[in-house]
């Protein structure tokens, strides 16, 4: 059985020692982690995002000036991990860029702001809110580019046209693939249950209903939404931990997902 851990929202005010103490356990155990990066994070702070500070000028935030944070994300792509393009500034409403005139260039424009900072080469974009459109998927389907989205969307109306493959799982889409995950099961704002002890009961039954059936399970986490609790984190690594017991359970990537 596959696996595979997303953590979206890594950009210019992510602090690098939160990544660490995170998935600290995960790179002990050479459990490779996917992460989502803006390249160009907008000021989206407040109720929404508690990792991006209120009250801050209304303009992008460029990844590259956090050195620290690029250091650690080009050490973790040398050991393996994924660095993907999780939207260019990641705005309220960017899921509707793709019908932007002008796409290409800006879109380039992230790619290379991350190759520099990260010296990675992006080979799968993470879908801001989980939300694609059509001419999303198009665009990054003839860039070869491989899409990670979820139904548990930001927006429960949204029109998806990944609807139809509802059994949340791998799509090969002409040389590039699409990523359905599940819904996040840490965090304090995003999970459903909010509760550590309870997330990691919920998150083991989510477990093992994939593993019953040996099918692909994708993890989303969001670093700044455990709220660095003490608790929410044990949990976290305890299920890792748990996971790590099972049998025939393969740890990868988007990239890397054969
Ligand atoms: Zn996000």
């Amino acid at each position: 059985m596959r696996v595979i851990i997303r953590d979206d929202d890594i950009n210019f005010f992510t602090n690098p020692k939160l990544v660490n103490k995170i998935y600290g356990n995960c790179f002990e155990n050479g459990v490779k982690i996917c992460f989502g990066v803006t390249p160009l994070q907008y000021a989206i702070g407040g109720k929404l995002r508690k990792d991006i500070p209120e009250n801050i000028p209304n303009k992008n935030f460029d990844i590259s000036k956090n050195k620290d944070l690029c250091k650690l994300l080009k050490n973790l792509s040398l050991e393996g991990n994924e660095i993907c393009m999780h939207g260019i500034n990641h705005k309220i409403g960017e899921e509707n860029i793709f019908e932007n005139a002008g796409i290409e260039n800006k879109f380039n424009e992230g790619i290379n702001i991350i190759k520099k900072a990260c010296k990675f080469k992006v080979k799968t974009y993470i879908a801001p809110f989980n939300v694609i459109s059509d001419l999303g998927i198009n665009f990054l389907n003839r860039k070869k580019i491989n899409i990670a989205c979820s139904f548990d969307n930001h927006y429960k109306d949204y029109f998806f046209p990944l609807k139809q493959f509802y059994f949340r799982n791998v799509i090969k889409n002409n040389g590039s693939k699409i990523f359905l995950s599940d819904e996040c099961l840490f965090g304090f704002s995003l999970s459903k249950y909010k509760n550590p002890k309870i997330c990691y009961e919920y998150a083991k039954k989510k477990f093992n209903l994939f593993y019953r059936l040996n099918k692909p399970f994708i993890i989303i986490n969001h670093h700044w939404d455990f709220f660095d609790d003490y608790f929410m984190i044990k949990y976290w690594n305890d299920f890792i931990s748990w996971i790590l017991t099972k049998k025939n359970v393969q740890f990868t990537t988007f990239r890397d997902f054969a």
